[in-house]
This record gives C-alpha cells, structure tokens and sequence, in this order.
C-alpha cells in the first residue's frame, strides 16, 4: 500500500504534534496546548476531542485549579501493545510492541537468516509479534535465544505494524529495490506481503531511516536538523530535514552505503564497483579484511572483541573504517549543515572508530559546519529501530484519522 507523508500543516499544533506534546509531558491539559501551538482553546478542544474519540488521548482527572473549575489532565493511553514493529538485520531481527507514546511494552531478539528469503523471515516475524500482542508484558516470555525489555501492559488490538528493512525501500510502494546481501529480497513487495496477513496499516521503510526517527524523536526532538548514521554489518544513514524525515523522491535519501571513498587497494563492492563506503566501513568489511590478513575471525562480534583486546590488524582497519566514514559525512555536513551527526549500530561502540571518524570531520569540513555540531552516539540503539517504527505508524494512524 501506498503511505502518504501527512499535509505539511500538520506540523505546528496538528493532531501529531498535539499528540506529541502530551506523550513528552510538554503538555498535560488543553491550556498547555493552546499556549504552545498558538491555536484557539476552542481548535484545541475540537482536535483533543477528536483525538479522545480514537483512543489517542485520555483524560486522567483533575488537574490543579488556577481558581474557577479544575482543568482535566490529558495523557497518551500507555500499557497497552498497540502498535507492532519489526527492525530486520542482517543476522537478527527486534521485534516488539510499543504504545503510542513509542514506549517498549515487549521487546525481543530474534536470529534470522535472511538468505532464506521474504516469505520465510518475515512470516516468522510476523507470527513473533502476534505472540507479543497476545500476551502480557511479562520478562520471563522472551525464551532463551532473545534478550528481552518489558513494561508492565495489558496488550489491546495492534493499531498498525511498521517494518525496517536493511536494504533500499521505494518509500511510495514498500518495494525493495536491489538490496545488498539480501538475496531472493529484491523487488519483493513486503507491505502487500504483511497485508495479506495482518489486517493492519503496514508501513515499510529502510533501516537506518528507522532509526533516524527514532533516535530524534528520543534523543532530538528539539533540533531541526540531524543525520544519523547506523554502523553494523552495513552501513547507511538517514537525514532529518526541517524536523521531518527527508526521504527525497523515491526513497533513497541518505542512502551513503555507495558513496566511494579513498582506499588502497580499493576492495570490490557487492554492487560491483570498488571502493564503495559499504567494501571498506561496514562491519561486513571489516570481517573480509580481517580474514584476508589471515586473522581468524567469525563475525563482527569477534572483530569488536579483537579491538577491544587492542589487536592492531583490527585496531587499524577500525581506523581506516572511521576515516571512510568521516569523509562521507564531511561531505554530507558541508552540504547540509545539520546540528547534530550522531552513530549507531554496532560499530558505534567501537572506540577507535569514533575518534577516527570524529577527527576526519573536523579536518574536512568548514568551520561554520562544525562550530556547534554535535558528534554523539545514538543512545540505547537496541530499541532505536523499532521504536522509529512504532512513530512512523503513530504519525500514520494519526494523520489517517
Ligand atoms: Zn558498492
């Protein structure tokens, strides 16, 4: 299916940012309402009213009286596992139920082999998260190959399901186009796929995108202008324009995993090409290049722990990674100034990777770009992806209604 992007108006004091402003405690009655969207009290209560009626908002009682009758309390309905979402990787998937504040209520960790095809991973995960949506919010659910964070809930009907996948989205139909490492994947329709299983909205979207509207919306909400960039097996990132997700015309805005970089000799990409960001800076590639030095290394877990141990093979890739990835984003800074470049994924924690990176931005970009840029981790990644999933349906149930 297709999703819309909601109106432009929608933006200052629609019913998402009212919507907003209650699940942030900014807000917590009309009044507060009014006063930061600039609307009339009587906008406002007509929206609040409309927002009540679909089970967005409730009134919680009474709130503390300035004389004359006390104001009633709004807040967004918590506990409840009302939206679905599922944050495919190349090796594991986090599958979970959120509210409509984006608070977790359920949460696991998943194995996937994604070489077994579409129709196989994501029919498992899609059976994961009604499991999830039937059952309450109980720790011990999560079994033994998953880790799992719970909040207290009693699950109501699932309001909507958003997926992130590792590869290019055409954002209009959900269509992935060309992936990298996702064989069988590409051109598989994946909304009309969950469709015709779970009768909710299905909103499908690229990985890293997911996280950049997670990690803002959470960490960033009051910066206009940010990009993220997701590190693990590959490499991707995505931009917040003006406060919203900048997707460009199709889809792939962001989308830095071929952008070439300096390196010699140059390693052959996935897509062909060489020297690609993705050959080089991806956890994937630093795998390859371990092995090639004739390093014995299984996958990026052991490549973090080799560099956590202070092994220089693994040490100086994790530098050459960083540098790669510091003179994308220099390019991608100087173009588009944003105010805060924060990196997630796995490769995040990689310490030596960061400071590579960190330096390279501020020897290639202008001055004015990096006054006051913030370089940040994107904080509790774990959830990140899933909980971008969870605001694009919210955004979507909201703007639909
Ligand atoms: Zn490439």
């Amino acid at each position: 299916m297709t999703i819309d992007d909601a109106p432009r108006e929608a933006l200052r004091g629609g019913p998402r940012e009212l919507l907003r402003w209650v699940a942030t405690g900014a807000a917590v009655s009309r009044a507060d309402l009014s006063r930061l969207s600039g609307l009339s009290p009587s906008t406002v209560s007509q929206r609040v009213e409309a927002l009540i009626n679909q089970g967005l908002l409730e009134e919680t009682g009474a709130g503390r009286s300035r004389g004359g009758r006390r104001p009633r309390q709004l807040a967004v309905p918590t506990g409840g596992a009302v939206v679905g979402a599922i944050d495919l990787g190349a090796h594991h998937a986090r599958v979970g139920t959120l509210d409509l504040s984006g608070r977790v209520v359920q949460a696991r960790t998943l194995p996937v082999r994604i070489e077994e095809g579409p129709e196989q991973v994501l029919g498992s995960l899609l059976a994961e998260v009604a499991a999830l949506a039937a059952s309450p919010g109980d720790p011990t659910s999560a079994g033994p190959v998953s880790s799992a964070s719970t909040a207290d809930g009693d699950p109501g009907a699932l309001r909507g399901l958003g997926i992130g996948i590792p590869g290019p989205v055409q954002h209009a139909t959900g269509r992935i186009v060309s992936p990298s490492r996702m064989p069988g994947w590409n051109g598989f329709d994946v909304a009309a796929f969950c469709a015709g299983r779970v009768d909710v909205p299905i909103i499908v979207d690229n990985d890293a995108n997911l996280m950049a509207l997670g990690a803002h919306r959470t960490a960033h909400s009051e910066l206009d202008h940010a990009v993220y960039i997701k590190a693990g097996t590959g490499i991707g990132s995505g931009v917040i324009s003006s406060g919203r997700l900048h997707r460009g015309a199709q889809g792939s805005a962001g989308d830095i995993s071929h952008c070439r970089v300096v390196a010699d000799p140059a390693p052959l990409c996935s897509c062909g090409n060489a020297g690609c960001l993705e050959a080089v800076a991806s956890g994937a590639a630093l795998v390859t290049a371990l092995r090639e030095q004739g390093v014995t290394v299984s996958d990026l877990t052991g490549v973090i722990r080799l560099i956590d141990d202070g092994d220089r093979h693994a040490t100086a890739l994790a530098r050459q990674a960083g540098r790669a990835i510091g003179e994308i984003l220099a390019v991608v800074v100087n173009f588009f100034n944003p105010q805060v470049v924060a990196i997630g994924g796995r490769l995040a924690d990689c310490e030596p990777l960061l400071a590579s990176m960190r330096a390279t931005l501020y020897e290639r970009c202008l001055p004015l770009a990096t006054q006051t840029l913030l370089i940040e981790r994107v904080a509790a990644s774990q959830d990140v992806g899933i909980t971008g999933a969870a605001h694009l349906v919210i955004d979507h149930v909201v703007a639909a209604n």
